[in-house]
């Protein structure tokens, strides 16, 4: 909102200037000329450390732009004034707007007025609701939940003396009861707030499954996810698109729809979500067909839009018209609106609950296919979007199996301040995700309402070269440091540039490429930009500088192409984000729907697909690959020709691994020693985390030359490696896929750099593959246009009512109970709580002994201070 503020103030003084009948003995025109040189320099030249915050954005940066382009005209303004007044006034008046930030100012006032005014009325209500439940005696009314209560409905007084909690607490329930809701039910709550509806629903009605969503960010971050109760973030514009059809049967809006943009679109979207005899329920305010200009006006201002004020007659003639049936409207005006409303309001408006229904299938619907079980071997990435992509299709059950007690994406996350009200979650590894590389990522994200955030990335470049040099390369916060930074080393970067756009030979590695555009050898000897892409393409690739040497030249190239690393990436840090509020997110919404089976390490899986008794029409292994020939019984080859490479992550206090100047401290801190052949990464997690309330310097070291002090958590990895011989493994994995219905997934699968773009692309393309063999097509718009489409569909969503069914997860705390249909969860079977000690020994001695094309192992997590 500050931004439409600034430009205000900005531009304003000049005009209003001239406008006065007496002129200010002050200039003004200098005066704001020196104020915005003032703010110019200030932004320019600022300090780093916390409090400096920008510019890093590209509107930020056209702001600062701006500022100095406004003074400057200024200046030529009091220039001109001295010959003309009207040549003065229109020069400052109209050279200002045509500045880029004035015109980015008025583009995001207008595209966002109507999202500021909903924010504004949103606030209100939630102010308001503070306050009456501050006012309130005792305002619990949950049975069954740990937080604190944060309704904000208008609310159901039966009496004129009850609280406010229990009065949205009494509206919820008449909802409910409305729409007859019971435990079986399968329930989607529209702008559910922060999520006291759903905690009801699972106290007083038995559900096993509900999803919310609401579009205030601060809902789905503050609520307490688990597998069968999930509240995601999105705006609440449409729902076409964000869920697959069938997996709900009740769509249901607490006090909601009246705000969304279109209540007719709304209504449309939860008829095509909805099986055959679903239902949509609504409490709404219901406007009366007679109703006065002015108070249509009021509704407006209280963000309710013209197109939703419907009335009883209407609302009945919409809902017909979309195909539902059984439209029934209760009305409870009196209980509700008498406690908010002026009595002149009244006569006019009612409030009630309306629950309509989807037509129930023709009796002569054709039977459902029976169920296919599929499961998944691995929880990182590529395994959670295996199951996601199938659960999403509403045809199979999936089961995963995880050897580890946690889940393999966002297990090693590191919590602090646990307990607190700011609690935070650090993941282990980062995983950070660079726009214009990681478009499935993105996608994933976006799909499932998961929001991300940008990271504040710089970076420093320090040790010692072969020759014994010390070297630092640090890229400034300062822009204009930075320009300096850039100019003297302008050959170099255009050198850079140049070469990237040559593009690369066939089979060319990235050291050949490298020598053939005349860049150096890779030694630490070398010119400033190559030893700094060496120690960045290290850590990013986690291995020695000789396999980054051997790595084919166009994965690198693309992935540097892709996240813009030449000028643009040195000068813009907000390509990087990262999941908010931590992995954890993606992870638990991937997961949803399927069966998690953690701490069971699986092996010997023969054709037959046989895992702990139960038969699978296909197993996708999303293991790494060094892994397959422990989980198959007879795994091609290939598979163990994969190169490995291990790496470590350590979580510390200690500064000595910082650059020696505090000033050169950055995000990103990158040593290279003589004694490694990888460089080391130490990540400032404070910077990282700008809102996690560290209580002291934080650092995550990736591969560390030496033992850190204070240590917190180490954990170790092994990470796929590529070469020139990439294509003809891939070739040979390629091959493998789908015999004896044995599929794989995993970033060692596809044609990349080996991060979790890679993993989740190659999970996604094994779920669609194993539908396409099982001979099951996931529905979708152009299936329901077909000649048979409509049966189709409807065929496809009883098959996704059975799939819903068995996603339910019951955790038994005493272990397995894996009935024939993967309907419940193992527990703490084999490999318990903890990884066991001997296992993390081993990979410990493997990690420290650079055991490259290393024996199977996976993660291990070992917690120092335990
Ligand atoms: C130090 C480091 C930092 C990284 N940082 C980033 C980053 O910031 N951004 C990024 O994009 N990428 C990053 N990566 C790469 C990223 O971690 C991998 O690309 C990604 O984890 C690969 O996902 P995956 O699902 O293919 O495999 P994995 O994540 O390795 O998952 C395989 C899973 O299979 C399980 N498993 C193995 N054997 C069995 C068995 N027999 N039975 C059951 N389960 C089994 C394992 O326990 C594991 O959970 C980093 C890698 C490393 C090493």
């Amino acid at each position: 909102g500050w931004l439409p503020l600034l430009h205000l103030l900005l531009l304003l003084p000049m005009p209003l200037a001239q406008l006065l009948p007496a002129q200010p003995s002050v200039e003004v025109a200098p005066f704001y000329a020196a104020l915005g040189l003032a703010a110019a320099a200030w932004h320019l030249l600022g300090q780093p450390g916390p409090a400096y915050a920008w510019p890093s954005t590209d509107c930020q940066l056209s702001i600062t732009i701006d500022l100095a382009l406004c003074s400057l005209l200024t200046l030529l303004a009091v220039h001109l004034k001295g010959r003309s007044p009207a040549r003065t006034s229109i020069a400052a008046l109209a050279l200002p707007l045509l500045s880029p930030a004035a015109v980015l100012a008025l583009h995001l006032a207008t595209e966002h007025a109507p999202a500021y005014h909903a924010e504004l009325v949103t606030r209100l209500q939630r102010a308001v609701a503070a306050r009456l439940r501050g006012a309130s005696a005792q305002a619990s009314t949950r049975a069954c939940v740990a937080p604190p209560p944060r309704w904000s409905n208008l609310g159901l007084f039966d009496t004129s003396d009850v609280s406010y909690d229990k009065a949205c607490a009494a509206l919820a329930r008449f909802l409910a009861d409305s729409a007859g809701l019971c435990a079986d039910d399968r329930v989607l709550a529209c702008g559910c707030g922060a999520g006291d509806e759903l905690y009801l629903y699972k106290a007083e009605y038995g559900l096993r499954h509900v999803t919310g969503f609401d579009a205030d960010p601060a809902a789905a971050a503050g609520f307490t996810q688990d597998l069968n109760m999930r509240l995601l973030h999105r705006p609440a514009a449409t729902l076409r698109g964000a869920f697959q059809p069938g997996i709900f049967n009740r769509v249901l809006a607490l006090d909601a729809v009246c705000h969304f943009n279109d209540k007719r679109a709304f209504f449309a979207d939860a008829v095509a979500l909805l099986p055959p005899g679903g239902t949509v329920g609504v409490t709404d305010v219901v406007v009366a067909a007679d109703a006065p200009g002015w108070l249509r006006l009021v509704l407006l201002v209280m963000n309710i839009p013209a197109c939703n004020h419907w009335s009883p007659t209407r609302y009945e003639a919409e809902l017909t018209a979309l195909g539902l049936e059984g439209v029934t409207i209760v009305s409870t005006g009196a209980r509700v609106l008498p406690y908010w409303l002026p009595g002149a309001m009244l006569p006019y408006l009612d409030y009630a609950s309306v629950v309509a229904r989807v037509p129930l299938a023709a009796a002569t619907a054709p039977l459902p296919p029976p169920r296919r079980r599929v499961a998944v071997i691995g929880s990182g990435l590529a395994g959670l979007t295996t199951a996601h992509t199938l659960v999403s299709s509403g045809l199979v059950d999936v089961t995963v199996f995880e050897s580890r007690a946690k889940a393999g994406l966002g297990g090693d996350a590191q919590r602090f301040g646990e307990g607190d009200d700011d609690e935070a979650v650090v993941d282990v590894p980062l995983r950070m995700i660079g726009r214009g590389y990681y478009s499935a990522v993105e996608n994933l994200a976006k799909e499932l309402g998961i929001p991300t955030v940008a990271a504040s990335i710089d970076c420093a470049f320090y040790g010692v070269d072969l020759r014994g040099a010390a070297r630092l390369f640090v890229l400034s916060r300062s822009y204009v440091a930075m320009a300096i930074t850039i100019l003297r080393n302008l050959p170099e970067i255009l050198h850079f540039r140049t070469s990237l756009g040559k593009g690369e030979k066939d089979k060319e590695t990235f050291g050949e490429w490298l020598r053939r555009c005349g860049h150096g050898s890779g030694s630490d000897s070398d010119p400033v930009g190559l030893w700094v892409t060496m120690g960045q393409m290290s850590w990013v690739l986690s291995c020695t500088y000789e396999q980054v040497l051997g790595y084919p030249a166009n994965i690198v190239n693309d992935f540097a192409r892709g996240l813009g690393l030449g000028l643009r990436g040195m000068l813009t840090s907000n390509r990087i984000v990262r999941i908010h509020p931590s992995v954890e997110a993606l992870q638990v919404a991937l997961s949803y729907g399927a069966t998690l089976t953690y701490g069971v390490r699986v092996g010997g899986i023969d054709e037959r697909r046989d895992i702990l008794g139960t038969q699978y029409d296909a197993v996708v292994v999303a293991t790494e690959a060094l892994a397959v020939p422990h989980v198959l019984a007879k795994a091609a080859p290939v598979f163990a020709q994969v190169p490995y490479q291990a790496s470590s992550i350590v979580l510390h206090h200690d500064e000595s691994f910082m650059p020696a100047r505090r000033a050169d401290w950055r995000t990103l801190n990158v040593e290279r020693q003589p004694t490694s052949d990888m460089s080391q990464l130490t990540v400032w997690l404070n910077q990282y985390y700008p809102g996690v309330p560290f209580a002291r310097p934080t650092f995550e070291t990736w591969n560390p030359l030496r033992p850190p002090e204070h240590a917190q958590k180490q954990v170790y990895f092994q990470r796929a490696v590529h070469t020139a011989d990439t294509p003809r493994v891939l070739a040979a994995i390629e091959a493998e896929q789908g015999k004896d219905g044995i599929y794989y997934a995993g970033a060692y699968c596809v044609y990349g750099m080996g991060l979790l773009e890679q993993a989740a692309v190659s999970g996604a393309a094994a779920a669609r593959r194993v539908l396409k063999d099982l001979d099951l097509t996931a529905p979708d718009v152009h299936t329901a246009g077909t000649k048979n489409g409509a049966q189709e569909r409807r065929r496809q969503l009883n098959g996704a009512h059975a799939a819903a069914d068995t996603a339910t997860l019951d955790a038994s705390p005493n272990g397995t109970n894996h009935s024939p249909r993967g309907r419940s969860v193992l527990v703490g079977h084999g490999h318990g709580a903890d990884q066991p000690h001997g296992d993390v020994v081993a990979d410990k001695k493997r990690a420290h002994n650079g055991n490259r094309n290393g024996a199977h192992n996976g993660l291990a997590a070992v917690n120092l201070q335990q």
